[in-house]
């Protein structure tokens, strides 16, 4: 169970992963978790950097597919426009919506990934479903105790992933 809970790659940001490099490890399509991972609670659309990162995966032929577990006036307020399959409320670490993004893209476990910044619900629900999980350090995080327990309880995971990593 541990090894579903590690992220295959932890990025710096979301810009750190390129189309070169998803390319290159053959990934064809990414399903993203928006609340800070790609924009902080705050931002109901995507920045301009971020309209920007994704225009630049899909003109190298990567897929997007966003699954959120946040509701769906928020999700459908960031996705509107960006014509890639979204899910609300997706309950990760369910597997459920991840595979149903992959069955809308045309794509399987092997070739997708997952990118969020939250090892409980992003990360595992990706290795669940069998797929590479990328973790990004959240953007902003609320400093609610619910947060900053969850934020706790990763370290120890995030401990072994660089363990591993390094040895
Ligand atoms: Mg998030």
């Amino acid at each position: 169970m541990f090894g579903k809970l590690l992220p295959t790659h932890i990025y710096k940001d979301i810009y750190e992963i390129t189309p070169k490099a998803l390319c290159e490890a053959g990934i064809a399509a990414l399903i993203l978790d928006i609340d800070n991972t790609l924009v902080t609670y705050d931002d109901p659309k995507p920045t301009e950097s971020v309209a920007a990162w994704l225009d630049d995966m899909h003109d190298a032929g990567i897929q997007t597919a966003f699954v959120s577990n946040n509701h769906a006036p928020r999700v459908e307020e960031f996705c509107d426009g960006l014509g890639c399959y979204f899910h609300a409320k997706a309950g990760k670490p369910s597997r459920k919506y991840l595979r149903e993004a992959m069955a809308h893209m045309g794509t399987t476990e092997k070739n997708t990934a997952c990118v969020g910044d939250q090892l409980f619900t992003d990360v595992w629900a990706g290795k669940r479903a069998g797929m590479r999980a990328f973790l990004v350090p959240p953007i902003k995080d609320k400093r609610t105790l619910f947060f900053r327990a969850k934020r706790l309880l990763e370290k120890p995971f995030l401990r072994l992933y660089y363990k591993r990593k390094g040895s």
